[in-house]
């Protein structure tokens, strides 16, 4: 068990340093070294090094959640669970383009709403019922009227889904259009 730690850890740390060594942009950079580390919690100082200390890299994550809408969830941002300085991309995928651009204190104040479950009947998925054969893995946010039909990022338009349920909300939307 310990030597498999070791393995993984030095495994780890070459890629962050494989990544560290290219070309290209802080923000490719960090997104690249978070996908490859799907589900795994990350510090900020490993961040940090791989923007070869560069400020901006905080900045940058946060654009990745926020603006382009990755799953990357931190104490402050609605996993009470994670240490302070502690990263994770809880999913390899990026938020429907009308859920992203959401600020984190309504973020939090939606799923707080929401008890941190999925607002489905019937449902009510939860993270400590995170299991591997389950195909629920994380909970998101989804505007009830669009986005892009103009609806806000108002804690009464937000609701708490499963990506299971949220998948089939967007389907059935497509369906009603
Ligand atoms: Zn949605
Ligand atoms: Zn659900």
């Amino acid at each position: 068990m310990r030597a498999d730690q070791d393995r993984q850890a030095a495994h780890r740390w070459n890629v962050l340093n494989e990544i560290r060594k290219k070309r290209g942009s802080v923000t490719d950079k960090l997104l690249e070294y978070f996908r490859k580390n799907v589900g795994q919690e990350i510090s900020g100082e490993e961040l940090k090094y791989l923007a070869k200390d560069k400020k901006e890299w905080a900045r940058r994550v946060r654009e990745l959640r926020t603006e382009q809408g990755w799953p990357i969830v931190t104490k402050n941002s609605g996993r009470d669970d994670l240490a302070v300085g502690v990263y994770v991309l809880e999913e390899d995928r990026q938020a429907f383009e009308h859920d992203r651009s959401i600020p984190d204190s309504i973020r939090v104040a939606v799923l707080q709403r929401d008890s941190f479950k999925c607002v489905e009947p019937n449902c009510g998925w939860h993270r400590a019922m995170l299991s591997p054969d389950d195909p629920r893995k994380m909970l998101e946010l989804h505007h009830i009227q669009h986005h892009r039909h103009r609806g806000e990022n108002a804690i009464d338009n937000l609701v708490t889904l499963c990506n299971v349920h949220h998948d089939e909300r967007h389907r059935n939307t497509r369906r009603a259009l």
